[in-house]
């Protein structure tokens, strides 16, 4: 049984608390670095910039990533920018309003003193990737712009057309392969973490398996850093890559780490509706698309004319109308809501009648075609893509979808999990987003968690082992766990059942969006509970997984990540059952206010709810980390 959560906040004032922090940590002397080694697994914006600053530090590093390139992660499809309290426009932003917006967005469930580090960090990400070359857009005195995002009233958010994501990363990617041509850092592409290994209640190490020889490998480390990304594809239809999962952090759950607000997901509002229910993939359009686009839905239901045809007088601009303040620029989890509501009302457009208008009329008579495109471009070119409509001339259709995930592994202000050893970063971590995450600072907190606090916080934790060599591979606990994962894929592979694994993944993510999803009740999340274990089980006797561990097998792949979902998917339920209260994307139907927005509870609820494995088909431990709030005041979110 897991003792009493420490976050290791340290004393004093918000403002001050890192600098002190690193005062006191102990460090790791610049010659003693090279004996060490550590274990980065993920090479997206968060695990790429970590482990390029731990091999320039002198650390030996082993990254592994799944993809055939560092440069495939998920990060690279972040579409609208980063956020950084820079206020190069002079319109009023500070850290102190980059921290308030982001406690305020996250519905007041994060930690204050990671959010004030957070914003305070924010400024020197921008230096780092102007100075690896990240081609920012400029505004015309050479000045880096920016644009606005939800939940804000300032423009904090820095971006590179609408491929922030990519460019970034290469900025990541290219550091990352700088160290691995000076040899500090050791690159495994093309290789899963299947499970993590502990020794005394230390993380020690991995098991792989090597995604094109189906070979099973043991890996030590003294410490071991998870980058691994989001679960949001637990939902099977989701705006993430389709290759992101939850397995790595699930499996280190197993192993002892806890998991935290599994139930914090976020639904973003700008995303291409489903044209059908054999769909696999859903696309974002990006947020930043809000900055010009105003968004609409006809005053008369079922209105069949075509939206040029609608004057104004007869359409409901229904963000402008219920939230004045920030009108189309409200944060996600209330603009998903409310276009819900529309579309649920009957006053949904396109042929299935499931989406809003996002239109860009007024700004094309405003700002002019080039203007337009200069800042959208890709972004309207892959809509037209899509959907065959050029959004030049037709409003772009959008509804709500699963694209993000607050929740994940509980870690310290450190970023250390509660296994000793075990670091959690990006978006793979719970930390600094509460119940609802900000547009653009998912791209901060990543490259925040890899550039900068790790590198800083992980020397306490390996100065206590100077001179001792990492636990070998030929350990007996290393043994085990391969038994355990060779054993797991065996089972798969025999089974040979009749359903597919996209079958199970699909009906799973029925299940987890009618009831887990942009809404939740308590009935809705009884209902679930009761239909993932039977699914489960049917998927162990009836999955079919095609062809041989030892050879490609995307089919075996994908078995394992499903296994995976359907176990975590319960806890997910479970933790949002638990949570009698509406705050963010966790969206209670019992819990409303009289305008139908997100009821807390802040007497009750005011904590991280921390899950402890005992088992599957067992009930998990709640942990709780009680939430202080010095520097801000608790109320209701308003964004009138
Ligand atoms: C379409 C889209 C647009 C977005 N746009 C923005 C934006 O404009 N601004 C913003 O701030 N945020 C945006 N986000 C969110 C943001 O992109 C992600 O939260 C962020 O990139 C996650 O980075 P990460 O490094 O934590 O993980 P990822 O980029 O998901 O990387 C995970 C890495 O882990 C590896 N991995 C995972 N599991 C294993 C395993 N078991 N074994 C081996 N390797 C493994 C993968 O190979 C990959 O290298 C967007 C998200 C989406 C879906």
């Amino acid at each position: 049984m897991i003792g009493d959560l420490d976050a290791k906040v340290p004393a004093g004032p918000l403002a001050d608390k890192w600098d002190n922090h690193r005062f006191h940590e102990k460090l790791v002397a610049p010659a003693n670095r090279r004996r060490f080694d550590v274990i980065v697994v993920g090479t997206g914006l968060a695990g790429a910039a970590a482990a390029a600053t731990l091999g320039e530090l002198g650390y030996r590093v082993k990254v592994f990533t799944f993809h055939d390139s560092p440069r495939r992660a998920h990060s690279i499809a972040a579409q609208g920018g980063i956020n950084a309290a820079k206020n190069y426009k002079n319109d009023g932003d500070s850290i102190e309003r980059l921290f308030y917006d982001t406690i305020k967005g996250g519905d007041y469930r994060s930690r204050e003193a990671n959010v004030y580090r957070l914003a305070q960090i924010s400024v020197e990400i921008i230096d780092q990737c102007v100075a690896q070359g990240v081609p920012f857009a400029r505004e015309y005195g050479g000045l880096l712009d920016t644009r606005s995002f939800g939940g804000a009233q300032v423009s904090r958010t820095f971006y590179a057309r609408g491929q922030t994501g990519q460019q970034l990363l290469l900025g990541a990617y290219q550091a990352l392969e700088r160290q691995a041509h000076l040899g500090t850092v050791e690159l495994h592409p093309r290789v899963e973490l299947l499970d993590v290994v502990l020794k005394d209640g230390r993380a020690a190490g991995i098991v792989t398996r090597d995604l094109v020889t189906g070979e099973m490998r043991s890996h030590s480390a003294h410490a071991v850093v998870l980058a691994t990304g989001g679960y949001g594809n637990a939902f099977y239809l989701s705006t993430n890559a389709k290759n992101s999962n939850v397995t790595a952090i699930w499996r280190a759950h197993r192993r002892g780490a806890l998991m935290a607000n599994p139930c914090f997901t976020q639904i973003h509002p700008t995303c291409i509706p489903a044209s059908d229910d054999f769909q696999s993939k859903l696309t974002l359009m990006s947020e930043s698309l809000r900055n010009d686009g105003r968004i609409w839905v006809p005053q008369q239901m079922d209105d069949r004319r075509s939206p040029d045809q609608i004057p104004e007088s007869e359409r409901d601009y229904f963000l402008e109308r219920r939230y004045p303040a920030f009108g189309n620029l409200v944060p996600r989890d209330v603009a998903s809501r409310a276009a819900k509501r529309e579309v649920d009302a009957g006053r949904g457009v396109g042929p299935l009648k499931n989406g809003v208008y996002l239109d860009f009329s007024d700004a094309m008579r405003r700002l002019g075609h080039d203007a337009v495109e200069e800042r959208y471009s890709n972004l309207f070119q892959m809509y037209d893509r899509i959907t065959g409509e050029d959004p030049y001339v037709v409003p772009m259709r959008i509804y709500p979808a699963v694209h993000y995930t607050m929740g994940g592994l509980w870690v310290d202000y450190n970023l250390m999990s509660n296994v000793p050893g075990l670091y959690v970063l990006g978006e793979a971590n719970f930390s600094d987003h509460g119940a609802n995450r900000l547009g653009a600072s998912a791209l901060m907190q990543g490259l925040a968690d890899g550039y900068f606090v790790l590198p800083n916080t992980i020397t306490d934790y390996l100065a206590d082992l100077l001179g001792d060599p990492p636990v070998p591979t030929s350990d007996p606990a290393f043994a085990a766990v391969e038994d355990e994962v060779e054993e797991r894929v065996r089972g798969l592979l025999a089974v040979n059942g009749t359903r597919s694994v996209d079958w199970f993944h699909r009906e799973l993510g029925k299940v987890l969006w009618d009831n887990c999803g942009m809404e939740r009740s308590a009935d809705s999340l009884k209902k679930a509970l009761g239909e993932i274990p039977p699914l489960r089980d049917e998927f162990h006797a009836d999955v079919r997984v095609l062809g041989e561990n030892e050879t490609f097998n995307q089919s075996l792949e994908k078995a394992g990540r499903v296994a995976d979902f359907l176990e975590f998917s319960e806890l997910m339920c479970l933790d949002a059952l638990h949570r009698e209260e509406s705050c963010g994307g966790h969206f209670r139907v019992e819990h409303q206010t009289e305008e139908g927005e997100a009821l807390r509870d802040d007497d009750n609820f005011s904590y991280v709810a921390a899950w402890e494995f005992t088992g599957v088909d067992e009930k998990p431990v709640l942990h709780k980390e009680e939430l202080g709030f010095e520097a801000v005041e608790l109320s209701q979110r308003s964004y009138k």
